[in-house]
């Protein structure tokens, strides 16, 4: 595992579930971390419970100035930003004909245009050294849909297409850009799922269970470091092989 030792990481949502985790796989390869979540005291307390340099700040993702005024702040004060996991995302389920217009909103603000955000505003940071890792947080549903989940489904796909996108602009520029697409992960996210659709991705995952935070963070230190460093505009599957 290469070290990133010297290496400033940004991650958005990094209160619990995936993105705590996260935090911890990068801060103890030697990252120095900042992770966020919209409540300033939960950010903090997140950070309090890693080991190593990490710090916790309020972000809300769906505003794009708060977005550039703290990814500015954090390569100011560390002198550079190295990677950025745009994590931040939220999961409303509901059949076609009882989605509300105010949760199509709000998933497409926080998912995509959160994502967007973030990653336009860390780019911007690395441009400056000419090199850097981004990863953002897709799903396997975005690529193969998924019953009840229409508008996560699709901004989902729209998160793993930024990834694609935004390496072909940023490769020259030597900014790397991937996304995980997990399958069905235990986090709080998840636990509003029924037992039935747990079940069921059980079954139909090769590897006959439900995947872990862990297993997610282990994949994004992968992409994020240098061992990762002829990789990019990929979105690589964490699900135990859900999707075969
Ligand atoms: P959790 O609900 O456990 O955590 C979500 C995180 O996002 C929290 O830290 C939350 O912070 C933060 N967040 C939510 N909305 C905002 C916002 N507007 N601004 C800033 N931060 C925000 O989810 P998971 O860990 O399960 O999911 C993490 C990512 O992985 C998401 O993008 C999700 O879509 C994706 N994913 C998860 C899968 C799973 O099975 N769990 C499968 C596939 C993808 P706070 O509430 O403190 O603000």
């Amino acid at each position: 595992m290469s070290t990133l030792s010297g290496k400033v990481a940004l991650v958005t949502g990094g209160t619990r579930g995936i993105g705590l985790a996260t935090v911890r796989a990068l801060a103890e390869a030697g990252a120095t971390v900042v992770l966020t979540g919209r409540d300033e005291s939960a950010a903090k307390e997140a950070a309090e419970s890693v080991d190593g340099q990490v710090s916790g700040l309020a972000l809300d993702v769906t505003e794009p100035k708060a977005v550039a005024s703290l990814v500015r702040g954090v390569a100011k004060e560390h002198g550079q930003l190295d990677i950025a996991v745009a994590n931040a995302g939220i999961m409303e389920g509901g059949l076609l004909g009882m989605i509300r217009a105010e949760d199509v909103d709000r998933t497409l603000a926080t998912n995509v245009a959160g994502t967007l955000h973030t990653v336009q505003a860390a780019a911007r940071a690395m441009m400056r050294k000419k090199t850097g890792s981004i990863v953002v947080l897709a799903s396997v549903v975005g690529e193969y849909g998924s019953a009840g989940q229409t508008v996560y489904a699709a901004s989902k796909a729209a998160v793993a297409n930024i990834a694609k996108s935004a390496a072909k602009e940023l490769g020259r520029s030597g900014i790397r850009v991937n996304a995980v697409a997990p399958g069905v992960i235990e986090t709080a996210l998840t636990e509003s799922l029924t037992d039935e659709v747990r079940t069921s991705n059980t079954e139909r995952t090769p590897l006959g269970r439900l995947g872990r935070p862990e297993e997610v963070a282990a994949a994004i230190r992968f992409l994020a470091g240098d061992d990762a460093s002829f990789i990019t505009g990929q979105v690589l599957g964490i699900d135990g092989g859900l999707v075969l």
